[in-house]
């Protein structure tokens, strides 16, 4: 029997994603991953490319995204966007801001935009919570307590920062979300691999975390090879997550489900994780 999180699924439009079954099935949430197949864009973007900002026609992207987005019902939801800088900082929506926000008359559909942001929390429902990723690993949080969600991007710079555990932190401060209640569930990224990296970026991540032994592989030329998703799930545990599972998915590996920025060169589509709470 596999352990994996995640579970293929695909919607009536034919985007196919990945979600995370188990939590859906106890819980009322959605999520999903988008691979990379069953979209309209073509060539290094082919098919389901999430992106606007990525070279590919906007138009396409745009019907994608509508594939994509609209198994999550017809209710109608606002969209979440963070325009993602590799940094740390979370944005949050509120039930009570989004309720002021109809009273207003704003309607759902409501894209929200939010900038130098990497990772979002609410306990809002119908709010749909999103990030782009191709190798950046995203990272789920729900607290089943309180009922809200919270989505990071955690590259490395923003694993260094300690994203995950950060937005976590902010659930409690602004939900009173305890975190032995809270799940996290680390998804498709790049693995060790692919995810060469110099000391400098190793040096970084045992600042964080003191030793790394375990989640790096020294190839003995002065280059490492790192688990970014072994850390994210170290930094989540040392944090106090009650608890902490991870996918057996890398991007890097898999073109046949996934865009990667490295294994590419950069010219390639994004998937896009999200969460919305119903
Ligand atoms: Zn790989």
């Amino acid at each position: 029997m596999s352990s994996e999180i995640f579970q293929k699924a695909k919607a009536d439009s034919g985007a196919e994603y990945l979600r995370l079954a188990g939590l859906e099935e106890k819980y009322p949430v959605r999520t999903f991953f988008s691979t990379r197949n069953g979209g309209r864009s073509s060539g290094a973007y082919a098919s389901l490319n999430m992106g606007f900002s990525t070279g590919d026609d906007r138009t396409l992207v745009g019907e994608n995204r509508r594939m994509l987005f609209d198994f999550i019902g017809e209710d109608g939801y606002c969209e979440a966007v963070p325009h993602q800088v590799h940094g740390a900082q979370i944005a949050c929506i509120r039930a009570q801001d989004v309720k002021a926000e109809e009273k207003k008359g704003i309607k759902r559909g409501l894209k929200l935009s939010f900038p130098d942001t990497d990772a979002l929390i609410t306990d809002a429902g119908n709010v749909l919570l999103t990030s782009l990723h191709a190798d950046c690993i995203p990272v789920w949080l729900y607290d089943p307590e309180n009922h809200a969600a919270g989505l990071a991007h955690a590259g490395w710079r923003g694993t260094a920062a300690d994203i995950a555990a950060k937005t976590a932190q902010r659930m409690c401060e602004v939900f009173g979300s305890e975190k032995k209640d809270m799940m996290a569930f680390i998804g498709p990224g790049i693995g060790r691999c692919c995810f060469e990296v110099g000391s400098e970026v190793v040096r970084a991540f045992e600042e964080l975390l003191g030793d790394i032994g375990d989640l790096c592989t020294d190839d003995g030329n002065g280059k490492y090879h790192l688990d970014l998703s072994g850390i994210n799930a170290g930094l989540l545990r040392r944090a106090g997550i009650g608890s902490v599972a991870a996918t057996e998915y890398v991007t890097c590996c898999r073109p046949d489900l996934f865009y990667s920025y490295r294994r590419e060169g950069g010219v390639t589509g994004r998937m896009c994780a999200g969460i919305v709470l119903l």
